[in-house]
């Protein structure tokens, strides 16, 4: 087998470990993400400790969160900040954030450069912790970055761009190139910031229902938006709702899901029923 080694650590593909190793570039993440003393910062795949260190100069102590058993090793023993570091060698996935909110006066700033095989579950599943989150800093593909920010009648316009945007204000701040990295990925890559509204643009009373719907229109991308619809509205309804019921999943905003996301909950029992889940 043709295993790569980096840093005399054999670089695991299925973890997503491309390591950066631009120090321009790591240098100006640092500080996009402006770490202070005391927060309550947290990362997501440290790896080798490329950000690690550099944050650790700024702050007490950090948690970070690596599924790979020799990288853990190696942060244990060998990092010259193991005394700040508090390890989890776990999967990211299976983390519950609400038990790293220790102290409730602060919220959480977690960070990373994600692997981009979990890349969108993982920031999905932030998205329920959105409460105690108070941003987040992700070094990204830059084709999950486009879905991010999508708008309206873009092709990229999606599920992710709805609900990342309902809870966040994303801002793509910085472009990284493939040769940052070790190995050098095959795509181009970028930072990504997400901020907390002040206000939110948006609002439902349930997210479960809003998600049902995107979930519902997106399916069936192609379809006209009153027929992906028809098993929860009426095209009267959606026409009584302001929804044009020729447009598509893709020409309708994030207030006009949100509106008939509310409009549903308000109104229809038969959600109560499980099939419309499923
Ligand atoms: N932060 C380092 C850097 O920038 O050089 C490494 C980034 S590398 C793209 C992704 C890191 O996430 C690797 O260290 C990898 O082992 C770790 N990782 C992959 N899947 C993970 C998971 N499910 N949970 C936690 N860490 C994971």
């Amino acid at each position: 087998m043709n295993k790569k080694i980096y840093q005399g650590h054999y670089v695991r593909k299925r973890f997503g470990q491309n390591f950066l190793t631009d120090s321009l570039i790591i240098n100006k993440i640092i500080s996009i993400i402006s770490p202070k003393l005391n927060e309550e910062i947290i990362e997501i795949g440290p790896g080798l400790g490329a950000l690690t260190n550099q944050i650790c100069l700024y702050i007490k102590h950090m948690t970070v969160i690596e599924i790979d058993h020799d990288l853990v090793i190696r942060l244990k023993k060998y990092s010259p900040y193991k005394d700040k570091l508090i390890i989890y060698h776990q999967d990211v996935m299976t983390i519950n954030f609400f038990n790293l909110f220790i102290k409730k006066d602060k919220m959480l700033r977690i960070f990373g450069s994600l692997p981009y095989n979990i890349a969108i579950p993982l920031i999905l599943k932030l998205f329920t912790y959105n409460k105690i989150i108070y941003d987040m800093h992700f070094v990204l593909q830059k084709e999950i970055i486009n879905r991010l920010v999508a708008q309206p009648h873009n092709k990229n316009y999606g599920r992710l761009s709805i609900i990342a945007q309902y809870y966040y204000k994303i801002i793509p701040v910085l472009k990284i190139l493939p040769t940052s990295f070790t190995p050098i990925p095959k795509v181009d890559s970028g930072l990504v910031k997400f901020v907390k509204y002040d206000k939110m643009p948006n609002f439902v009373n349930n997210f479960d229902i809003l998600n049902l719907v995107i979930i519902n229109a997106f399916n069936q991308r192609r379809k006209i938006i009153c027929n992906s619809l028809s098993n929860l509205f009426t095209a009267k309804q959606l026409t009584n709702l302001g929804i044009d019921i020729s447009s598509r999943a893709e020409n309708i905003s994030i207030s006009q899901y949100c509106k008939l996301a509310n409009w549903l909950s308000d109104h229809s029992t038969l959600l109560k029923k499980k099939e419309y889940y499923d």
